[in-house]
């Protein structure tokens, strides 16, 4: 999709420092950062919400987690621990409509998340 900016990120139509790439997604650093390490992965594929995936994008979707785990391991945070989320619509709070996880650690992460 031309006007979306994770597309524009996947397709390397502007330049942003990718933390890990395979053939099925890519990984870059959150631009507003809510933890000392937050990373977005995302397919290279545009899937606007979890709502949009199809049996056939599974291993697409299920690669986003093992990025996770290859990233998570190269950041030394593996062990220590972090969490994975990915948000649906607007009252799941998402903001960009191309699916992508957040991979957030670095530090002790509070739990519950807010449900207010
Ligand atoms: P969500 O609310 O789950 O849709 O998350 C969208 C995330 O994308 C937010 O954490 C934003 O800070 C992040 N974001 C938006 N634009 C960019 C960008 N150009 N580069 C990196 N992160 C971005
Ligand atoms: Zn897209």
């Amino acid at each position: 999709m031309t006007d979306c900016i994770f597309c524009t990120i996947a397709n390397k139509k502007i330049a942003s420092p990718l933390l890990y790439e395979d053939d099925y997604v890519v990984a870059f650093n959150d631009i507003n950062p809510q933890a000392p390490i937050h990373v977005l992965i995302i397919p290279k594929q545009h899937i606007a919400t979890i709502n949009d995936v199809s049996p056939e994008q599974e291993l697409v979707v299920g690669r986003l987690f093992t990025a996770a785990k290859i990233i998570a391991r190269k950041l030394n945070i593996a062990d220590d621990g972090y969490r994975v989320v990915m948000n649906c619509n607007k009252h799941g709070g998402q903001a960009v409509y191309h699916i992508h996880l957040h991979l957030l650690g670095g530090k002790q992460l509070s739990w519950p998340p807010g449900c207010e």
